[in-house]
């Protein structure tokens, strides 16, 4: 979601004069869009700040900005412990960011602009063309989150759930696509909780993908990050009904041990979680999913990492993030005792072990078959190129005659863990 918030800060600070540049210290202005989901990211923060302050020793001082989750959640304090910072804005206070910056050349008054004020950003934003011209683009329609599992913070530093009018993202997407965007993402901190309700017609993430399908050189949807909870019937059905949704999904589990999950505040437990997945494969048998994992969360035993273990195991997960355990300021896990440091790092190791062994195994089942890539970009040595299948893995392969964009049919003839190889025969091509 910040590529996705980036993009369209750059859009609305382009329209005062601001222009992107590679060599940082041209810069008028820096501006650090950040994330507070990963361990120790505000101090982050704070390190990325005093290196700009070294480069700018000798030189004008920019106006420095930060925004995003670290923002929201630091605020004032930010100001107050490096004062280098002039402006501190949350993610859903930055569709204001041009007034701010024309105000602050004026007064040169420190800014803090943390108010949650989700529906005049994105009414906002809707007058500024998103410029994103990816391949694979992303599109935010929904924010925020109101299930606060307890070692989450977004419910913090988003606000509560919001989603955004359907006929707003429709928009978005056709602009997208006419830019050059194949693939769309829709992105949400709790994706298919979307729920938009206009003249007594109510729209869920089914409605969008049914309307994505539509879209004439739009080839491929997908869509994060989903809650078990919201996996509804029609959402489920997509999956048989829509030809350009993939067949794959991230649906976090998090831990495969059900007084585990009731710990987190998951609000389901690993039966839902499994009968979901058979859903899904009984209405499109070639559906794989991936999932997060957060390992050593307080109070996990033995037992509770063997029910991970099993869970997995039952699945094949074909490609997932893990991480220990780290603590929130602010939420309710952060309050609890931590697990042995040690102990928790012994079992991630054994966790991506498996992991790692189940996601090379689907990776060999490609092997001398032929895979459905799209196209993203040709790589550095213009003689490769490189895109991803259905799965989200990434392929490369020589061709002669393709062009970025299309979906063209790959010969898989080797591979690692991580990444396919492939090779392009002429007979083979699919039209774009
Ligand atoms: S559902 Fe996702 S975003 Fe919402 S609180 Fe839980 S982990 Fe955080």
């Amino acid at each position: 979601m910040n590529e996705y918030d980036s993009n369209r800060i750059y859009d609305l600070v382009s329209s005062i004069g601001f222009n992107k540049t590679n060599i940082k210290k041209e810069a008028d202005c820096y501006l650090l869009n950040t994330c507070h989901i990963r361990d120790k990211s505000t101090e982050k923060v704070y390190d990325e700040i005093g290196r700009v302050k070294k480069d700018f020793k000798n030189l004008k001082k920019p106006l420095v900005i930060v925004t995003g989750c670290v923002a929201q959640a630091e605020s004032n304090e930010m100001i107050n412990r490096e004062p280098y910072i002039d402006m501190v804005i949350g993610p859903q206070s930055y569709h204001k960011i041009r007034d701010l910056i024309l105000n602050y050349k004026r007064k040169k008054e420190k800014v803090n602009e943390t108010e949650f004020d989700v529906i005049k950003k994105f009414d906002d934003l809707q007058k500024f063309s998103n410029s994103q011209n990816k391949i694979s683009s992303y599109l935010t329609i929904q924010e925020g989150c109101d299930k606060f599992c307890h070692f989450c913070v977004v419910p913090y530093t988003r606000g509560p759930e919001y989603s955004r009018p359907f006929n707003q993202i429709i928009d978005e997407a056709n602009i997208l696509v006419d830019n050059g965007a194949r693939e769309i993402i829709l992105l949400g901190q709790n994706v298919n909780a979307y729920n938009f309700t206009e003249n007594s017609k109510n729209y869920k993430l089914s409605s969008l993908i049914k309307e994505l399908d539509k879209i004439k050189n739009l080839k491929r949807i997908r869509y994060i990050t989903s809650h078990p909870r919201d996996m509804t019937e029609d959402l489920i059905n997509c999956y048989k009904n829509c030809e350009k949704l993939n067949p794959f999904l991230h649906l976090p589990i998090q831990s495969g041990s059900d007084r585990i999950l009731k710990l987190m505040n998951r609000k389901h437990d690993s039966e839902y979680y499994l009968s979901i997945f058979k859903k899904l494969q009984d209405i499109n048998k070639e559906i794989k999913i991936s999932s997060d994992f957060i390992v050593g969360y307080p109070g996990e035993t033995d037992r509770d990492f063997d029910d991970t273990m099993q869970l997995i195991e039952k699945v094949r997960f074909i490609n997932s993030y893990s991480f220990i355990f780290s603590p929130r300021p602010g939420t309710p896990a952060a309050e609890k005792e931590l697990n042995n440091m040690e102990e928790s790092k012994k079992r991630l190791k054994k966790l991506q072990n498996l992991l790692d062994n189940l996601q090379l195994e689907n990776n060999k089942t490609y092997l001398q078959q032929d895979c459905e890539i799209l196209v993203e970009n040709k790589l550095n040595n213009q003689e490769e190129y490189f895109g991803r299948n259905k799965y989200m893995t990434p392929v490369i392969f020589k061709s002669e005659f393709c062009k970025v964009g299309d979906l063209q049919n790959i010969k898989i003839i080797s591979c690692n863990k991580k990444n396919l190889f492939g090779t392009h025969e002429i007979n083979k091509v699919r039209a774009a």
